[in-house]
């Protein structure tokens, strides 16, 4: 047996070790022969020395391994997954795939819950009464069958190296490692087995990894990774610089998506989820021009595909004919405090307030699904004093609340706007 020991005063050293050495580590953290000291430390290593592609390859594939693999694609052949890295108001998964099933490209995807500042589309999903997001290999099959769409929650056998390593790189600051990050990410993804892949890699103050040319690399790394393991892939940089579309929650973030497949969309969150869904639909050789997709939301058969993929997975009939989408009771208006430009939104600090007053931030028993907020300003806008700049809707007046809400919003004279989406 690969000594743990060894293994670690190679990495320490900045030497590549070898699959057998990774697939070793990862066996470990899975049959639980490897302690948390050992991990921890080799996590640090890695974070501290990095990866290069081979290892990082080596990584994803035990991760990948060290679990079930359902492999979609080869019983339903150019179906797609899209991966985003995680953000504030980033509700285009809900969105893109009954578009893309309703333009006949089928979508499967495994979702995660909120972490940290970002909202996860589990949770988001959750907030329709019946959903249900228990998926094994054969209903997502079933479903992908009957509708064209597959929406689950990553179950236990999938990739479980990589909950055990998670929760240890959160207890040790490697949360932020290029090659633990793509491994993760990966292994999840390429177990499920989709055709191909498209990433929407987030960028701007709000996302995982704010610097840019970090975010570049992330990019790269996810792409280069799944194509070498055999997957076709691409990836999106979008702007995280302020929350995605007008609402941020759950509830709230449901009843922007139907209002975005119904047409009243804004056009961020409109553009960032059709340029996605053209290059998910070319990476299994369907060219999707604007005019297609745009008529598929116009037509109502974007529309409809939600409902009937909902119904499929369990959604409340009552709630599917009239569905319930109230907000909680009391709206605390942030007012511009000077005319100007709106010039910051700090997004990071206004994805965590959200966590905190719904409850999605881990601390409380359940999640507020009606809790929101909404923001009404863009980036560059201009202000006038006393303007209304975003609203947040709570429970019961919350003023510490209101004022860590006032400070994720800075007015200027001039103000950057954001590129929305890097190729
Ligand atoms: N999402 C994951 O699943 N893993 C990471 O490391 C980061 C984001």
């Amino acid at each position: 047996m690969l000594s743990p020991f060894t293994i670690l005063e190679r990495k320490r050293a900045g030497q590549s070790l070898t699959e057998q050495e990774i697939a070793a580590f990862v066996r470990g953290a899975k049959d639980q022969t490897w302690g948390d000291a050992e991990l921890a430390a080799l996590l640090m290593a890695i974070a501290i020395r990095g990866m290069d592609p081979a290892e990082t390859r080596a990584l994803t594939s035990a991760m990948l391994l060290s679990g079930e693999r359902w492999d979609l694609a080869a019983e339903h052949p150019g179906v797609v997954d899209k991966h985003s890295t995680g953000g504030v108001g980033d509700k285009v998964s809900l969105l893109l795939a009954p578009l893309l099933a309703a333009c006949g490209v089928p979508v499967a995807m495994l979702t995660g819950r909120s972490l940290g500042h970002t909202g996860g589309t589990a949770d988001k999903l959750e907030s329709i009464p019946g959903l249900d997001l228990a998926l094994d290999r054969a209903r997502t099959l079933d479903l992908l069958r009957r509708t064209g769409v597959a929406i689950g929650i990553a179950t236990a056998e999938i990739a479980p190296a990589d909950r055990r390593l998670y929760s240890l790189r959160h207890r040790t600051a490697t949360i932020g490692s290029l090659p633990l990050i793509v491994a993760s990410i990966l292994s999840k993804k390429l177990a499920a087995g989709a055709q191909a892949i498209v990433f929407d890699v987030k960028a701007g103050n709000g996302a995982f990894l704010p610097d840019p040319e970090e975010s570049r690399r992330l990019a790269a790394a996810l792409v280069e990774t799944c194509r070498a393991m055999g997957r076709p892939a691409a990836a999106l940089r979008t702007d995280m610089s302020q929350p995605l579309g007008e609402w941020v929650g759950h509830t709230a973030e449901v009843a922007e998506t139907l209002a975005a497949l119904e047409g009243r969309g804004r056009p961020d969150l409109m553009a960032v989820t059709f340029a996605l869904a053209q290059e998910a639909a070319r990476l299994v050789g369907v060219e999707l021009s604007q005019a297609r997709l745009q008529a598929a939301v116009d037509s109502g058969a974007a529309r409809e595909r939600f409902t009937d993929w909902a119904r499929a997975q369990g959604a409340d009939e009552a709630w599917l004919a009239r569905p319930d989408l109230t907000l909680a009771p009391i709206a605390m208006p942030l007012r511009a405090a000077r005319s100007g430009k709106l010039s910051r939104v700090d997004t990071h600090r206004l994805g965590v307030l959200f966590a905190q007053v719904s409850g999605a931030d881990g601390r409380s028993s359940a999640i507020d699904y009606a809790v929101a907020l909404r923001c009404l300003a863009r980036l560059g806008d201009p202000i006038v004093a006393r303007d209304e700049l975003a609203t947040l809707y709570l429970r019961r007046a919350d003023t510490d609340a209101a004022d860590a809400f006032a400070a994720c919003f800075e007015i200027a004279d001039e103000a950057v706007v954001p590129v929305l989406i890097e190729r």
